[in-house]
């Protein structure tokens, strides 16, 4: 018997920015949509803190894409800036390396072209064959790939004409594809360094993912007025507008499963949600957390997916401004291969540590007291299993000094008797709060057999209305990818369940 879409009961768990996306596109298809968040707040890794004055947000800092987010508030009939108030950040990103080099990006064309050409002399050609280049990819992949739900990878494939296939350089990698057009370390390390956030070095990950670097650089780099918070902030007023009902400091503790087939959710406090007839569950949950901890038992042969790295990452409310460093500056080691290999091979925080600063009251003076700075660093790190000594005091006060003493050598210097407030996530942190798989920070790696059909789609092929929503399942990783994962996790709702 076919639910009517009216009656139909979702219930998703999590309200990450996937969670809500979803949730979002369900409700205007029509279902009655519950969002259960075990935190106080919504957001997910999106999140904030608030101390003395100072705002800091949680995880994601670079907010680019901005037309994915305007098109889930047109999807509602609505504006997006009358919800977000976004400021363009430019120059966007700054490298600095400890030879001095300092590389600062922009969305300016002809600043980028000088940019280019002083750091690497003759760079101009090589700079606009990269971004046409990149342009064609960026447009194929979202239009004919990432936009989609396909499970067969014939048929994925198969939206591209054969000479299109080859242009995506998937079989090269992302290092190597650089190096088409950039001949100097400089330009290649720094458009490669985003290779970490998908779980791989740019010497093994696609070619294709020149389009990260590329997207930045043609739709520009974003902070919300309030930090990413703003963004959250925003979305999660419209899904209210819309009617989804969102409850927070409600940790679901299990899925129940009956025959196959999802009957509901346990709360940790013992309760019981039921879906109903022709209901379904979404879990914007970390796809193996669920299978392994929601769901559990696990199944015998769940072998959870390969994942991106770890971070510790720290939260200081710096007295005064913190001069030579702007919104966000990404530091490379030396020896940009050893670093990657030590991270992902060899399992250890790499000794010459790749780490990104973000100084978001750079951009909005309001996010700290008047004259102060709030101060977020990133540093990858193993994963729980690989390294368990992360959440230890010793490993957090070394990596802290390692951290402190380079800006200090790059002359940006913070007295630790600066820093007023001082928070720290560890990857064990990570996992608890958000119950990210292993203490990986951007869910599972984009290895070339972990996308588009090869990746965990965002259904159960075991329990019948079960799916999945967030970095882990499609599309992928990054606030963008999870608010289009939102809009593809709901078609397939809407398509799977009669
Ligand atoms: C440190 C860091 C920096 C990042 N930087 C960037 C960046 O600059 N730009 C960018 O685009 N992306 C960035 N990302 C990635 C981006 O944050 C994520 O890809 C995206 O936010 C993940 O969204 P999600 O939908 O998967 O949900 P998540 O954020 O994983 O949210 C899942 C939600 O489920 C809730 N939950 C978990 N278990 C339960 C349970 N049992 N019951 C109820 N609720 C539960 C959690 O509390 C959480 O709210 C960063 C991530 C991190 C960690």
């Amino acid at each position: 018997m076919k639910t009517d879409i009216k009656q139909r009961e979702v219930i998703i768990i999590g309200g990450g920015l996937g969670g809500l996306s979803a949730g979002i596109h369900l409700r205007l298809a029509g279902c009655r949509v519950t969002i259960l968040e075990a935190n106080e707040l919504v957001g997910g890794r999106a999140n904030r803190i608030t101390e003395q004055g100072f705002t800091f947000d949680t995880g994601p800092s670079l907010l680019n894409y901005p037309w994915v987010f305007e098109d889930l508030f047109s999807a509602a009939g609505k504006r997006f800036t009358d919800y977000v108030e976004p400021i363009a950040v430019d120059p966007s990103v700054s490298f600095q390396w400890r030879d001095g080099t300092r590389f600062n990006l922009s969305s300016n064309l002809q600043s980028l072209l000088a940019e280019c050409e002083r750091i690497e002399p003759g760079s101009r050609p090589g700079l606009l064959a990269f971004l046409h280049d990149a342009s064609i990819k960026y447009r194929m992949s979202f239009e004919k790939l990432v936009n989609r739900n396909e499970d067969n990878p014939l048929k994925w494939f198969s939206a591209l004409a054969p000479g299109e296939i080859s242009r995506l350089s998937i079989w090269r990698s992302l290092d190597s594809e650089l190096g088409r057009f950039f001949k100097k370390r400089y330009i290649r390390e720094a458009f490669g360094s985003y290779g970490m956030y998908l779980g791989g070095s740019p010497y093994d990950l696609p070619g294709l993912f020149s389009i990260l670097a590329y997207g930045e650089l043609a739709y520009g780099l974003w902070l919300p007025k309030g930090g990413i918070y703003g963004l959250v902030e925003g979305i999660e007023r419209l899904a209210r507008e819309l009617g989804v009902e969102i409850r927070t400091s409600h940790r679901v503790a299990r899925i129940v499963v009956e025959q196959r087939r999802v009957k509901g959710v346990e709360l940790q406090d013992g309760g019981f949600i039921p879906v109903g007839q022709g209901g379904v569950v979404v879990s914007n949950v970390d796809v193996p957390t669920t299978e392994t901890e929601l769901l559990a038992p696990a199944p015998a042969r769940y072998s959870a997916p390969r994942m991106t790295p770890g971070v510790m990452t720290f939260y200081w409310g710096v007295r005064g401004k913190v001069e030579g460093i702007g919104h966000h500056t990404i530091f490379l080691p030396d020896d940009f291969r050893r670093a990657f290999n030590e991270l992902l091979t060899e399992k250890k925080i790499p000794e010459d540590l790749p780490f990104y600063v973000s100084v978001a009251s750079e951009t909005d003076p309001d996010l700290a007291p008047p004259g102060d700075s709030t101060v977020f660093v990133l540093v990858p790190t193993p994963l729980l299993s690989e390294m368990p000594e992360l959440g230890k005091v010793q490993t957090v006060d070394k990596v802290r000094r390692v951290v402190l003493d380079r800006l200090s050598a790059e002359r940006i210097v913070i007295d630790p008797s600066q820093i007023a407030v001082e928070r720290v996530l560890t990857p064990e942190d990570w996992r608890r709060r958000f119950g990210l798989y292993d203490g990986s920070a951007f869910g599972s790696a984009h290895t070339l057999f972990q996308v588009g059909p090869f990746r965990s789609p965002n259904f159960s092929r075991r329990v019948e209305g079960l799916f999945f929503v967030g970095a882990s399942t499609t599309p992928g990783t990054g606030m963008p990818m999870v608010v289009l994962g939102g809009k593809l996790t709901a078609e397939r709702v809407l398509e799977r369940v009669r």
